[in-house]
């Protein structure tokens, strides 16, 4: 069983293709669409969470690469800059999933992408700007 989270960049010919159900049936996958921003004949971009066989996982992303459709680990699509982060501990209170904490010995603060979600709140919480997305 595999569980992951992944960011999909949609060409322009496939924005109005109902893409995700087919891969629900073709690959028997859970498929919990957290974040989209897709209009019709616009590049679309969607952050999705995918749940299921090891092999289905695998066969559903070469499936989505042979579309054209970019995939992406979403763990890489917000960064921290901790060149500008004052440790003023704003995004730490706002972040649901804890991938922004304080330590308690020295008050700065961390960053772990593998617990972050892409869900921005971050961003406009930060007055530094030092969250950033990247799509
Ligand atoms: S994007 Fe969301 S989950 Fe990720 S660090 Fe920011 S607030 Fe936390
Ligand atoms: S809100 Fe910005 S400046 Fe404040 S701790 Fe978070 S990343 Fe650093």
């Amino acid at each position: 069983m595999i569980s992951k989270r992944i960011v999909l960049h949609f060409p322009r010919d496939l924005v109005s293709e109902p893409t995700i159900s087919r891969l629900v049936k073709k690959y028997d996958l859970e498929c919990n669409i957290l974040r989209a921003n897709i209009t019709p004949r616009q590049v679309g971009i969607m952050v999705l969470g995918l749940k299921g066989g090891n092999k289905q996982y695998k066969d559903a992303i070469v499936y989505l690469k042979s579309l054209n459709i970019t995939v992406q680990p979403l763990s890489q699509d917000v960064t921290w800059n901790e060149d500008l982060c004052t440790d003023c501990g704003a995004c730490v209170t706002i972040c649901p999933t804890e991938a922004l904490t304080k330590d308690p010995n020295t008050q700065k603060v961390r960053f772990d992408k593998d617990a972050c979600i892409g869900c921005e709140l971050c961003i406009p919480a930060c007055p530094m700007g030092a969250m950033e997305v990247h799509f």
